[in-house]
């Protein structure tokens, strides 16, 4: 068998701050093959975005291990992680994070500025992956101007332009209407069907039948299967 693409190994995460401790992921051993589609869902504070933002890569794991790709990355520097995100993750986020005083374009092409492509290859590459989410028309708009549903497939489009091999995305439907949350999901979907790696946290039972796996977590304790 190949090795999984996520390996967390008795991984926890304990916020300090002041006298008190909060466990928001007690120590959790899980794997995750290449190409599999997870769906995680639990109650608000239950520790759905700290394990998200552990394999994201966007924090470290307090003690226990995380590899990723055959690599332990539970130590890196902040620099390194920042490296291995850039090479391997997309994350989407409920609120799109999308920088607002930039057109579509531009914010789907800034993950690409360290990329050593050209100018005009990132703008071809920008343009590209706006299509695909089916938002050409929309390119020279602001985030302003465009709905949430369609700011949340630029969000989706600026994950996809570097093509990462795992795309992460925190309650990606969360904000939207069903309509437009079932375009980004049936995005979602056709990238796993080429091979992106999903892991999605969502309230929704219904966002969570598209995924493969079911993981579910209460008090930062995860377990396999819906609740
Ligand atoms: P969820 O995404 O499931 O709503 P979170 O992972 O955001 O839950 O939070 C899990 C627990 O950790 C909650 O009790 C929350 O208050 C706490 N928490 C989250 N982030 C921090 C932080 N930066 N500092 C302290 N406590 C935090
Ligand atoms: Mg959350």
């Amino acid at each position: 068998m190949s090795e999984p693409l996520i390996l967390l190994e008795a991984a926890s995460r304990t916020y300090r701050s002041g006298a008190l401790d909060v466990e928001a992921l007690r120590s959790t051993t899980v794997s995750v093959e290449r190409g599999d589609y997870v769906a995680l869902t639990g109650p608000s504070g239950s520790g759905k975005s700290t394990l998200l933002h552990l394999l994201g890569c966007l924090d470290r794991p307090t003690a226990g291990r995380y590899v990723l790709d055959g690599r332990d990355v539970s130590r890196l520097s902040d620099a390194e992680l920042a490296a291995v995100r850039n090479r391997t993750i997309g994350f989407v986020f409920q609120r799109f994070h999308l920088l607002r005083d930039e057109t579509a374009a531009r914010n789907v092409e800034l993950p690409l500025i360290y990329s050593g492509l050209s100018r005009a290859d990132r703008q071809r590459r920008s343009l590209l992956a706006l299509e695909e989410v089916g938002l050409s028309a929309r390119a020279n708009h602001r985030p302003g101007q465009l709905s949430g549903g369609e700011q949340q497939r630029v969000a989706l489009a600026r994950a996809l332009v570097k093509e990462p091999r795992l795309l992460l995305a925190d309650e990606p439907t969360g904000n939207l209407d069903s309509t437009a949350g079932g375009s980004v999901l049936s995005l979602i979907d056709t990238w796993n069907r080429t091979g992106v790696t999903v892991i999605l946290n969502t309230h929704d039972a219904g966002v969570a039948a598209h995924a493969r796996r079911r993981w579910s977590i209460k008090d930062g304790v995860l377990s396999e299967g819906a609740a």
